[in-house]
């Protein structure tokens, strides 16, 4: 009884909004900020307190003055985006929880060029009647892969449900028990299927699908076969996977067409840099495939996008699905898609200029003399107490892509004195912009290969900043 009387003691001696208003400091953010913002963040400090008060975690109030400091805080808090720009020192270079591909410059200029004005999204310059959106870009598709038509849509999750839903709805879909994937973010195979209203047939088992599993499966049914790429996982040892080719000799004299989920889905042949066991989209669709489908945002390189190739009249198919409308891409996902397709007509420019596609072919030598240039600008500009120690290491692809693969690496060691790993990390992931490292073996370490040249003069100023946070701790 007597902590409740003077919890209600603490609660009434709350100040009043009015009363914070006219506090000098509080009076001095009414000069910066609008009245509004200055109110909201006042009210919500305040409710704050009450709310600490009356779970017990506040038994003493701050005095007017620390309000006033809090409201100041609660302010540039809420002037900063939720969204932000983050420096990547993980090594993953397509990081899905960090926006997975940063885009190239013509693909930044697209989206700008089309956002501020009008553009010919859905209008015909030639005719001046109605257009469509996907004509911008299925021309390129067509040039790139060698596909009959394409399609693109907001994700490759969305362009394996419109093209269920209106290939196999009601009717029968084949699909190894090998393939049976689940993405992330709860995009499993099995359930996709149910979403389109098709019916999953399972053949062969976990670690062996063979020909003759498919063959036995097909009935009057059958709308499909199903390929889906394995991307976050592989399956080794006693193995045995029906390859795509067999699998489009056996749809072409079923007369069943055959489908592949890509997932990453890669437009050049990464071979040559180590990358090795992806096949290009041109040649999946050489080997038979009727219809692929594929990442944007992935090895790509590219604005999140589902993309769809194959041949004419399933494409057609899909166009005239009412799923479309839903699942159609905006204006500029297709304007920065459309750069980047297009930098791909010259395979050295895409190696060069899509961030992704750069990262991961840029050899061990040029990762280590970056990381000597980068440790000789940040060394030049801070104090002595921040240390810098370069260490070999492995990066990797990510984004579903190549799970075994580890590309040999330089990783930046940051010390700051007086701070554990485990202190560094979390300060850095609260700086403006945010730093995102990995801890191993009780060091904090940066992956020189997923750093921009653009994050350098950023990345000097978040870890002056850290290096101040942490000395006042
Ligand atoms: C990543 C992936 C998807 C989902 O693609 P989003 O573009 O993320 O929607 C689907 N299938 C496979 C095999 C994938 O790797």
């Amino acid at each position: 009884m007597k902590l409740m009387s003077s919890k209600q003691e603490i609660l009434r001696q709350i100040p009043k909004v009015d009363r914070i208003l006219v506090l000098p400091n509080v009076l001095t953010l009414l000069d910066q900020h609008p009245r509004p913002e200055v109110l909201a963040a006042a009210r919500q400090v305040l409710a704050a307190l009450r709310h600490s008060v009356n779970n017990g975690e506040l038994t003493v109030l701050p005095d007017l003055n620390d309000i006033a400091c809090l409201i100041a805080s609660e302010l540039s808090g809420r002037t900063l985006p939720s969204l932000q720009s983050v420096i990547n020192g993980s090594g993953v270079v397509v990081h899905t929880n960090l926006g997975r591909s940063p885009l190239a410059d013509v693909a930044e200029q697209a989206i700008h060029t089309v956002s501020v004005g009008y553009s010919n999204l859905e209008f015909d310059l030639a005719t001046g009647e109605r257009g469509s959106r996907y004509s911008h870009v299925e021309g390129l598709l067509r040039e790139l892969t060698g596909c009959e038509a394409a399609l693109v849509v907001n994700n490759n999750a969305a362009a394996v449900i419109l093209a269920l839903s209106s290939l196999a709805n009601d009717r029968e879909v084949i699909v190894s028990r090998g393939e049976l994937v689940e993405i992330g973010g709860s995009f499993r195979i099995p359930e996709i299927m149910c979403q389109s209203g098709a019916r999953l047939v399972e053949v062969g088992c976990t670690n062996r699908t063979h020909g003759r599993d498919y063959k036995g499966a097909i009935t009057d049914a059958t709308a499909l076969l199903l390929k889906v790429h394995a991307s976050n996982f592989a399956i080794v040892g006693f193995t045995a996977e029906t390859s795509l080719a067999e699998l489009s000799v056996m749809g072409r004299e079923a007369g069943i067409p055959v489908m592949l989920d890509a997932g990453s889905g890669c437009l050049v042949d990464l071979s040559p840099y180590g990358i090795k066991g992806e096949p290009t989209i041109r040649k999946y669709l050489a080997l038979g495939a009727d219809v692929v489908t594929f990442s944007g945002d992935k090895l790509l390189g590219g604005p999140q996008a589902g993309i769809i190739v194959g041949k004419e009249n399933l494409i057609e198919a899909m166009k005239r699905h009412p799923l479309l409308r839903a699942l159609r891409m905006d204006k500029l996902s297709l304007a920065a898609l459309e750069a980047t397709l297009r930098l791909y007509r010259d395979e050295r420019l895409a190696l060069a200029a899509i961030p992704t596609l750069r990262m991961l072919t840029m050899s061990s030598e040029k990762i280590s003399q970056r990381a000597d240039r980068m440790i000789r600008y940040l060394r030049k500009r801070l104090p002595k107490s921040i240390s810098f120690t370069r260490h070999p290491g492995e990066s990797s692809a990510g984004g579903g892509s190549f799970p075994l693969l580890q590309l040999p690496t330089t990783l930046i060691e940051i010390r700051i004195d007086g701070a554990t790993p485990l202190q560094m990390e979390s300060t850095l992931r609260l700086t403006t912009p945010p730093v995102v490292g990995r801890i191993q073996r009780d060091r904090f370490l940066l992956d020189v290969r997923t750093l921009l040249d653009r994050d350098l003069a950023p990345l000097f100023a978040s870890l002056q900043k850290a290096a101040t946070l942490l000395a006042e701790k």
